[in-house]
């Protein structure tokens, strides 16, 4: 196999570049996270050999399975961009550095207890619900200011920034629309100037609309299909109300 991975990272690096010229952005203030959710070690051991360091991944069990290969680079970083049950929280905190998905009081208060019995912090993002689809996960925007206030209370979380999942299948200016949402987001929450609450990160893009969400401000993109190809699994593996188990 010809080495597809390291061409498509090329292509979308250089895409970054673009949208970052043209929206007057230093391109090293922009990061690519790469979503590896059922993307085979071969595939994931491309990208690392690129150069690759930053990877992110929906389920625990994935997490589990990369971690070998994981740890023969030394500079490779995980991120959990997937929802997060409160069952699997020990699991997790185990292998990343930072959780993308805190949407919700009783998942930060696991993440809490669970960070003290092992004596760590955690850096996390909150996520929000910027299009308002039920399918997907995320606060309401309306509840997010309370939420990371409620969240500010719990030492060993540190809350960066937020995360969100533009509207899929739209127009770009729908998906705009959602990326600018929770750019004020951030901007009211900053304003509040809660207790170790730092709202610099903002986690928003993925394969067909990360050049809008560089326009708008995003610090990490979160792209799969672009580099890896087509998943086997549908999305609603990941993302589907079936999965909301523990609530
Ligand atoms: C799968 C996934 C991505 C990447 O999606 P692509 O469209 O394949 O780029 C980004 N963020 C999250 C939360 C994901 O689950």
């Amino acid at each position: 196999m010809s080495n597809l991975v390291e061409e498509n990272l090329k292509s979308v690096r250089q895409q970054m570049e673009l949208a970052c010229q043209a929206s007057g952005r230093k391109t090293e203030d922009v990061k690519l996270l790469l979503a590896t959710k059922t993307v085979t070690l071969e595939k994931l051991q491309m990208a690392m050999q690129a150069g690759e360091v930053l990877f992110g991944e929906n389920k625990a069990q994935e997490l589990r399975d990369k971690f070998p290969l994981m740890q023969q680079y030394n500079r490779v970083e995980w991120h959990f961009i997937g929802h997060l049950q409160t069952n699997k929280v020990k699991d997790v905190v185990k292998y990343v550095t930072l959780i993308h998905s805190v949407d919700r009081l009783k998942l930060g208060q696991a993440l809490y207890q669970q960070l003290i019995k092992e004596n760590k912090t955690m850096d996390i993002l909150v996520q929000i619900n910027t299009s308002y689809e039920e399918s997907k996960f995320g606060a309401s925007p309306e509840t997010a200011l309370e939420l990371v206030e409620q969240l500010s209370q719990f030492e060993t979380l540190n809350i960066k920034g937020l995360m969100t999942i533009g509207k899929l299948n739209a127009t770009n200016e729908e998906t705009r629309d959602c990326f600018r949402l929770l750019k004020s987001i951030q901007a009211q929450i900053k304003e509040k100037s809660f207790p170790r609450v730092e709202m610099d990160v903002l986690s928003m893009g993925m394969s067909g609309d990360f050049k809008v969400a560089i326009e708008e401000g995003a610090t990490i993109i979160r792209v799969g299909t672009k580099v890896f190809g087509e998943r086997y699994l549908p999305d609603s593996y990941y993302w589907d109300e079936n999965a909301r188990q523990d609530e």
